[in-house]
Parts: C-alpha cells; sequence; structure tokens
C-alpha cells in the first residue's frame, strides 16, 4: 500500500491531541509487537495496536478515525501490561474515541435498538455501551 506522508501531518494537530488525552508519547513505541499479540479482539479490528501507534508516528490519524479499531478496543488494557515501553495503548484507544464523540459522532444510536433487544440485554451493558459509544 503506498503511503505519502506530509510534514504538516507528522506531529500535526491530531496527534498531538491524543498525546494530550492519553498522556502518552506515541514516538515511544518500537513496534515490537507484543501489544498486537495479547490484544484478545485484534482479529476484529481493521488496524491492529500496534499500527495504531505507526499510524499516529506517520501522522496518519485519519486512517485509525476511519478505522473500527477503537470501537472493538474492550478496553482490558492487556495491550498496557504487556508493553516493554510503557505505554498505555488502552488511554490512546480511549482518546482516539474521544476525539471522535467529541465532533457528535455516534457509534450507536439508543433509539435504533430494537425493543427485543433492549428487553433481553442487561442494563448494565446497555448502559457501558452508551457511555463509550455515544457523545
Ligand atoms: S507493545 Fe508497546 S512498544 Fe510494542 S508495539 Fe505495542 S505500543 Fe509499541
Ligand atoms: S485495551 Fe483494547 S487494544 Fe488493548 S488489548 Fe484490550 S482490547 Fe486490545
Amino acid at each position: 500500500m503506498e503511503l505519502r506522508l506530509n510534514p504538516l501531518e507528522v506531529k500535526g494537530y491530531y496527534v498531538n491531541l491524543v498525546e494530550s488525552i492519553s498522556g502518552q508519547n506515541v514516538f515511544d513505541c518500537y513496534h515490537c509487537g507484543k501489544c498486537t499479540a495479547g490484544c484478545p479482539v485484534a482479529d476484529s479490528m481493521d488496524i491492529k495496536p500496534q499500527q495504531v501507534l505507526r499510524y499516529l508516528q506517520l501522522g496518519k490519524v485519519e486512517r485509525i478515525l476511519n478505522a473500527n479499531t477503537m470501537w472493538i478496543c474492550a478496553a482490558c488494557i492487556t495491550c498496557t501490561v504487556r508493553c516493554p515501553k510503557g505505554i498505555d495503548i488502552a488511554a490512546i484507544m480511549e482518546a482516539l474515541r474521544m476525539i471522535k464523540l467529541r465532533e457528535n459522532y455516534d457509534r450507536i444510536h439508543p433509539n435504533r435498538i430494537p425493543q427485543d433487544d433492549l428487553e433481553e440485554l442487561p442494563p448494565i451493558a446497555l448502559v457501558s455501551a452508551f457511555r463509550k459509544l455515544t457523545p
């Protein structure tokens, strides 16, 4: 896949925002892959956790923001615990979610959940989903 770098994008607005919200330095990552190897839901992600760090280092944040990765992330912090560089990848995923949600993006629409599902799903699951996936 061809990847063209724009110097204005590298360490641009979104990378600074991700670092500011998460408190992490994305340039600490040396791409060992342990985060992806331990992630229980990596198989379902468009972009794997290690790739998220690489795209951030390259300033290609739009690619991450348009992927399903941050929404699939279960916030289990396995990646954070495994990272030999001490990077809190789960916090980076949370920062990416916050950026989208602050743009008033709804990952799920509460009023579109079928009535049958509302009656079946545990309330705690619904509340968690609303907190994580709606502005
Ligand atoms: S575990 Fe840490 S250093 Fe290794 S690829 Fe993931 S973020 Fe980078
Ligand atoms: S916090 Fe998210 S990215 Fe990290 S291991 Fe868990 S599900 Fe995967």
